[in-house]
């Protein structure tokens, strides 16, 4: 608007400008014309006088050169006056004043030419009259007074034309002396403005922009701008600014669902990996379970690896005895002190309804009656296996739920160990007892034999081996049938597992024959215990099928091993059974030491 104001003003001053400058160039053509005539007019009168001279200077000295010259310039006099009137047809009153003078001027030069003519037909003083006549000069008064009103008026014109030529002057003077500073006011006055309105703006802008960089995010620009380029701009701005605003939130917002979804994903590879570790140590554990051939060892193992599963929990082990009418203790640990006999299975909650069974704190639940301080916090885990419970697991302290895992887990290998242990354990009492009498069987006795051979070979220490056989036993069975016989077998065997001491390996090596290996035992030394033996099978009474049976007599044959015998046994039974069939021969129910058969004369 201050631009098409400013715009305007400068046309118009470049118009006045235009306007006064035309008008004055206009004026002064109109001058240098009032010039042109005033000259013609002058000129062509001067010209006529030059005439009229020249004519009299031919008419005094006749010569001819004047009679030229007068001819010259009267033509040239009417050509000023022809001039004159042409150059006056601008101005009806001018040009009627010239066309006078022309006429004027045409009637002196015909009288002046007829006064040439004379002169030149020698006439020169009819000549000489008819210039000075009266007419002649009449005629010139006239051409003079008309010439001097025209070149009057004229001057009048020039004058007025000069003057018009000086205002326009002075109008362009103060067009460019008022105007330009005027302009340049204007210019300064609309620029200040322009400034103004832009900075207002602008600055307004820049404050929201710096409030937004500094983190303001709901910092806008106020739109009633005064100017719709800046509220396009502020519109847009804001615009901008609601996406950034709206763009800063949506990261925020995923931002925060990836720290929380990393915070449980963490977690999770951290369950993992820790379920990981347990579940590769309870591997462990039950590898070394069913690689486990004695209770003890077994014991040896869960007292290694429940602590490691379960830290700072005491606990301790419990399964059924074999009759299922005890819960024995196979392992404690970190320091829990277990009475060895055990408790019946109704003591124990856990046994009781075969789900666990713990106090958080005292008075939460009942406390089984197998806990000793009745204070205590506790957990009693039930070890099913098939559907079965087989034992518990008991625990001096309280799982934490997110524990409870390795609990499960942990019960349930031990419980399947243990299953497996005691089917393995049972398996091979199957192959290496023998069923009637429960001893050793003579494959395990070759095996032992073999094996302590072996430990004998490196330790130097004594080793014997009896051979022993029922006398006359043939008549337990024929007189009192097989069962008879089985029986005297069996009472034979209880007897003589229960008199040999704990490290001799008791063994029936086929009928009614036995084997006992004792190592650490001289020949002499064992055939003492052996005697003791013998004694007290034939203190036995046994009684089978309400009948009591005849006394029962064995004879034995002890040897001990020397380093010359055959290593795997054969030499050193051959000897205790030569040993045997001399206290046969020399009438059955003693003990014979046998040395080596091949030294034994006879
Ligand atoms: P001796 O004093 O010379 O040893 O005489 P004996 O009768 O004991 O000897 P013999 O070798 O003639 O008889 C052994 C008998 O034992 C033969 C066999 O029928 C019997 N017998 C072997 N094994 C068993 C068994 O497991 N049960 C029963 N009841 N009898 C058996
Ligand atoms: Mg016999
Ligand atoms: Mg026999």
């Amino acid at each position: 608007m201050l631009c098409v104001a400013l715009g305007g003003v400068l046309a118009l001053l470049a118009a006045l400008l235009l306007d006064q400058s035309t008008q004055m160039r206009n004026s002064l053509v109109w001058v240098a014309h009032s010039s042109e005539v005033l000259k013609t007019a002058n000129q062509s009168i001067n010209h006529l006088r030059a005439a009229e001279s020249g004519l009299r200077g031919y008419i005094i000295t006749h010569d001819p050169a004047f009679a030229e010259t007068a001819n010259g310039e009267i033509a040239a006099s009417r050509k000023g006056a022809a001039a004159l009137v042409q150059l006056t047809m601008d101005n009806a009153s001018q040009n009627d004043r010239s066309r006078e003078i022309r006429t004027l001027v045409e009637a002196r030069a015909i009288s002046l030419e007829q006064s040439a003519s004379l002169a030149r037909s020698g006439q020169f003083k009819a000549a000489e009259d008819n210039i000075a006549t009266g007419r002649g000069r009449y005629l010139m008064t006239l051409v003079d007074a008309r010439v001097g009103d025209l070149l009057g008026e004229e001057r009048a014109l020039s004058a007025s034309r000069m003057g018009t030529a000086s205002s326009r002057l002075d109008a362009i003077f103060w067009l460019v002396v008022v105007g330009t500073p005027a302009t340049m006011l204007l210019v300064l006055i609309a620029c200040m403005g322009l400034i103004r309105r832009i900075r207002e703006p602008v600055e307004a802008m820049m404050a929201v922009m710096g409030q937004l960089g500094s983190g303001d995010r709901s910092a806008r620009i106020a739109t009633d701008m005064r100017s719709r380029e800046f509220e396009r701009l502020a519109l847009g701005y804001n615009a901008m600014a609601d996406e950034l605003a709206q763009a800063v939130s949506d990261q925020v917002h995923s931002e925060e669902r990836l720290r929380l979804t990393n915070l449980e994903l963490s977690h999770t590879a951290e369950v993992l990996r820790e379920r990981g570790e347990v579940i590769e140590l309870l591997g462990g554990m039950a590898h070394r379970m069913q690689a486990a051939r004695t209770d003890e060892e077994l014991a040896a193992i869960i007292r290694v690896f429940v602590p490691r599963v379960l830290p700072d929990i005491p606990g301790a082990l419990y399964a059924h005895n074999n009759s299922r009418n005890l819960l024995v203790p196979i392992a404690a640990w970190g320091g829990l002190e277990v009475d060895p006999a055990g408790f019946a299975p109704d003591q124990c909650w856990a046994l009781r309804r075969g789900q666990s069974h713990f106090v958080i704190e005292p008075g939460s639940d009942i406390v089984c009656a197998h806990v000793a301080d009745a204070t205590d916090h506790y957990h009693c885990e039930p070890l099913l296996a098939g559907g079965e419970v087989i034992g518990v697991l008991y625990l001096k302290g309280v799982v934490e739920a997110e524990n409870r895992f390795r609990l499960t887990v942990l019960t349930e290998n031990i419980a399947s160990a243990l299953v497996n242990h005691r089917l393995q354990r049972g398996l091979r009492e199957q192959t290496i007892r023998d069923p009637l009498t429960g001893l050793f069987n003579r494959r395990y006795m070759e095996e032992t034999l073999a094996l302590e051979i072996v430990r004998v070979l490196r330790s130097g220490d004594p080793l014997s081996l009896v051979m022993c056989d029922v006398d006359h036993f043939k008549r337990f069975n024929d007189e009192f049938g097989h069962d008879a016989g089985d029986a005297v077998l069996q009472a034979v065997a209880v007897e003589m597992r229960s008199r040999f001491r704990d490290g001799d390996v008791i063994c029936r090596f086929g009928g009614e024959e036995f084997t006992i290996i004792a190592p650490g035992s001289t020949a002499a030394d064992m055939a003492a215990r052996v005697d003791v033996v013998r004694q007290a099978i034939s203190e036995l009474t046994v009684h089978q099928g309400g009948r009591t049976l005849g006394a029962i007599t064995m004879s034995f044959g002890v040897t001990a091993w020397d380093n010359s015998m055959e290593r795997d046994g054969s030499t050193l039974i051959k000897t205790a059974d030569a040993g045997l069939y001399r206290a046969k021969r020399e009438g059955r129910n003693r003990v014979v030491i046998e040395q080596r058969a091949d030294l034994v004369p006879g």
